[in-house]
């Protein structure tokens, strides 16, 4: 069954590829995702819709003038350069276990994600 996506969701291929990614690479730099999973659920919603929308995931929490220039430039999609360098992510999809925000959890499913972002869409 394909559902309803609203403007801002992303296809539930891409917000699986999306999913499945960032479950991998919390497990393999051994960070954790937010104790609010609604935080997680909107991060990797928005970088499902980047990644449909311009070929790649694009970091979504911040402002851009130009995402096509963006995303050429490679700093910013993710994962982006500071993660990838001090795992620094300013989204707080993937948190260091010292991270008072972070939650004991490197799995999300899809129900969860949606569950959050269809009360945006
Ligand atoms: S800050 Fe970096 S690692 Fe975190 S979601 Fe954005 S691009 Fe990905």
């Amino acid at each position: 069954m394909t559902l309803e996506t609203g403007p801002q969701q992303a296809s539930e291929k891409s917000l699986e590829a999306m999913r499945q990614f960032s479950e991998t690479y919390a497990q393999r730099t051994g960070t954790y995702f937010c104790a609010d999973l609604s935080i997680t659920a909107v991060v990797i919603e928005g970088l499902a819709k980047h990644k449909e929308e311009l070929g790649s995931p694009l970091c979504p929490c911040r402002h851009y003038e130009d995402k096509e220039a963006e995303v050429k430039s490679a700093f910013w999609n993710c994962p982006c350069v500071p993660m990838r360098e001090r795992k620094e992510c300013h989204c707080m999809l993937f948190l260091t276990p010292d991270n008072d925000f972070a939650g004991d959890k490197q799995e999300i499913s899809i129900d969860e994600i949606r569950g959050t972002t269809n009360q945006y869409a």
